[in-house]
């Protein structure tokens, strides 16, 4: 590539809000044939309400939001914010919260008023050595939504469940579609559930996910996907996106999202939509094809 025209290239991509890091990550691109795009924050807002609190028979809905509101006010992950942001909105008062631990993929547990209180998905309830006994149809249900369901664990048991919803980014459906329309092979990743991880990817067109994933489980996808000749993209926004985006061929940051994920990328998109990797890719091509 001539220093001229990746400089053209990089103008005209960062004037549309995509920042190219280097000549390197523009030539790599141009091979890229496979897009693994991270779920929250990157196809949908990152900004979960919660639309669901159920209880197990004997227990009380606010005190089960009451006891898992107490909790995520500990934690920065958005789905916290959501779960404290909905207890509040309900005028519920939180309790008074020790020993919080946050479990990485999995969700938190401490102390709720001397009572030990755990909140997450379904490894974390195994983990415990728990089950979602009465509570496994109805989660489903929600699923179904695209939402996600976390449980809340009281002492030895589940005491009932709560879903929020994150709404899809209004550019992403047609994003998606020129990006098809580009060749991409595209593979959603998430840490949620399965079962809403195909809920969502069914409303967008996407055929194929890693759902359950762990954060590290990410770059060990990517590692595999390249083994098996592919060159790889990912796009993602989150602090736990990071060792995924800088084992792909081309990391893809999210402008709005975590910090350490922009410095781990060769593109970042500054408005925080995959518009600009639709752009980054015309622009790869029509640089390599002046250059040949
Ligand atoms: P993602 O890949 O969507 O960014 P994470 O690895 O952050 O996912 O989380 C994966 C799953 O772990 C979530 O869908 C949720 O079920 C559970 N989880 C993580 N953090 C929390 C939390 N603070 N409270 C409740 N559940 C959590
Ligand atoms: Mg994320």
């Amino acid at each position: 590539a001539t220093p001229m025209s990746i400089m053209t290239a990089t103008g005209r991509g960062a004037q549309a809000g995509v920042l190219i890091r280097n000549a390197e990550a523009l030539e790599r691109f141009e091979k890229v044939d496979t897009l693994i795009v991270d779920k929250t924050g990157t196809l949908t807002e990152g900004r979960p309400k919660l639309v669901a609190v159920l209880p197990e028979p004997g227990h009380d809905e606010a005190e089960v939001l009451r006891l898992a509101a107490t909790l995520e006010k500990a934690s920065e992950h958005p789905l916290a914010e959501a779960i404290v942001a909905g207890a509040e909105e309900r005028g519920i008062e939180l309790g008074s919260a020790s020993d919080f631990e946050a479990v990485t993929g999995k969700g938190v547990k401490g102390t709720v008023d001397g009572k030990r209180v755990a909140l997450g998905n379904l490894k974390l309830v195994a983990d415990l050595g728990l089950e979602a006994a009465t509570l496994t149809d109805k989660a489903n249900v929600r699923r179904d939504e695209g939402e996600t369901v976390m449980f809340v664990m009281l002492g030895g048991a589940v005491a009932g469940l709560v879903s929020v919803a994150d709404p899809v980014k209004e550019t992403t459906p047609a994003a998606l579609k020129a990006l098809h329309a580009l060749g991409f092979r595209i593979v959603m990743a998430t840490g949620d559930n399965e079962r809403t991880a195909r809920a969502v990817a069914a409303r967008l067109g996407i055929d194929e996910i890693r759902a359950d994933v762990l954060p590290a489980d990410k770059a060990r996808i990517i590692a595999e996907l390249q083994a098996g000749g592919s060159k790889v993209a990912m796009a993602g926004d989150g602090i736990n996106d990071a060792p995924a985006l800088a084992q792909a061929d081309v990391g893809i940051a999210m402008g709005t999202g975590a910090d350490v994920a922009i410095e781990s990328a060769g593109i970042t998109l500054v408005k925080g939509n995959l518009d600009g990797i639709v752009r980054a890719r015309r622009l790869a091509h029509a640089t390599m094809r002046n250059i040949r």
